[in-house]
């Protein structure tokens, strides 16, 4: 698709056209959520109107047609992240909880007194608690490899951190308070020499870029469907089907046993040993719907067409007297992490609200990666398929209205 094509897609997200405080909305905060196309907003729609029940329960036509909308879609996720199974899509609430499932199962089977457990000084909060509750569940502990002023993932440094108490890598794919797109296979391949699994957290990759999970080698990757112009409250876990296998169920409930007696149970087999309870269909649904959206556009062409719009920003946010990015990697996702000299990030998102610009202010649930940086937190700039440079025109509009 051309870049004509991307100024006319603005108009397949109805929200993008009401005013905000009597403005053009430029809305720069997608790394929080995305705004979702119609074609989502109307798969969820038709999905109420004639094909909502409960699933694998009923004999009944719509049980069947609900078993069935809820399947096609883990099978659209697969061909999505190109997963050789579809019973290695685990369907979940997002990243957050597909990272919980994995430490909390993971933890219980794997980890022992004194083992270590290797994360990123950039991680999410949501790749860093889980790993904490398990390793102190365990007694194990948590190694942190460093970040270099730019905000590159150290690779030498994390190769120093892999040894014989190494069980798991966990590092994210691309950083949502720097935007530092980590060495990805390298960190794979690395951690694979020495026998240690990989978790990829991939909440800021995947709307950005095509995943290949078979290419990557991952044991696991998570990611959530809001981020990615789907509904909230869905998202996935892939894990390789042996790993699926061999750790214990996450929850226990309905739809994801066997058999059920007072002494034993017998769990069902991955995925829904780890899907208890009643499944999230209008979320597969409506992300399943966004998967066909963005697909048609196609992955590389709206990660070019993001990665020029960051170049844009970047270069014409340097005519802002005291401004500092944050987050200066060789390879960016759509991020703009910066400081402004004598304003909070707060006071820089409030000033910008006013001009119709939506961004992110604090710490974007990455205080490890602010204090490494020296700051409690930054405004962030974040971009989407449906940006433009309007947008970022608007942006350093309104920043120098922050330095008035
Ligand atoms: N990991 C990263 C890198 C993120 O950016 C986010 C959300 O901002 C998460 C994890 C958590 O995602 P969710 O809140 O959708 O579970």
């Amino acid at each position: 698709m051309t870049g004509t094509h991307f100024s006319r897609l603005r108009d397949d997200f109805p929200l993008l056209a009401r005013l905000v405080r009597g403005r053009r909305l430029a809305y720069l905060d997608s790394a929080a959520t995305t705004q979702k196309p119609n074609e989502v907003i109307e798969a969820l729609r038709r999905y109420y109107l004639e094909d909502n029940a409960n699933t694998h329960r009923g004999v009944h036509f719509l049980s069947d047609r609900a078993t069935d909308l809820y399947e096609a879609a883990r099978e659209r996720v697969r061909r999505f992240v190109n997963a050789a199974r579809a019973d290695e899509i685990v369907f979940v609430r997002g990243t957050t909880e597909a990272i919980n499932l994995v430490a909390a199962t993971f933890g219980r089977a794997c980890l022992r007194v004194g083992d270590e457990i290797v994360v990123s000084a950039m991680e999410h909060h949501s790749n860093i608690v889980p790993w904490q509750i398990a390793c102190e569940q365990a007694g194990a502990g948590l190694r942190v490899v460093p970040i270099g002023d730019d905000g590159e993932f150290l690779f030498e440094e994390f190769e120093k951190l892999i040894g014989p108490r190494t069980r798991l890598v966990a590092v994210t794919h691309v950083s949502n308070a720097l935007g530092t797109v980590t060495p990805v296979r390298r960190i794979v391949e690395r951690a694979h020499a020495a026998g240690v699994p990989v978790l990829l957290d991939g909440a800021q990759a995947v709307a950005h870029a095509a995943v290949d999970v078979q290419a990557l080698d991952c044991d696991f990757y998570a990611f959530s469907g809001h981020k990615l112009y789907a509904p909230m409250g869905i998202g996935v876990l892939y894990g390789k089907a042996e790993w699926l296998a061999r750790l214990p169920p996450y929850q226990g409930g309905g739809h994801m046993i066997r058999d059920v007696t007072f002494e034993r149970t017998e769990y069902d087999a991955p995925p829904r040993k780890y899907e208890a309870g009643t499944p999230n269909v209008e979320g597969a649904v409506g992300l399943a719907a966004a998967l066909d959206y963005v697909e048609r556009i196609g992955m590389a062409a709206i990660g070019e067409h993001e990665a020029a719009l960051l170049d844009y920003a970047t270069a014409r946010v340097g005519e802002i007297d005291g401004l500092r990015v944050i987050g200066t990697a060789r390879e960016k996702g759509a991020i703009l992490s910066f400081v402004v000299d004598g304003f909070t990030a707060q006071e820089v998102g409030t000033v910008l609200d006013r001009h119709g610009v939506a961004v992110r202010s604090g710490h974007h649930c990455a205080l490890p990666a602010m204090r490494r940086f020296g700051v409690e937190g930054t405004a962030r700039a974040s971009f989407a398929l449906y940006n433009n440079r309007e947008d970022v025109d608007q942006l350093i509009e309104a920043l120098r209205a922050v330095r008035r």
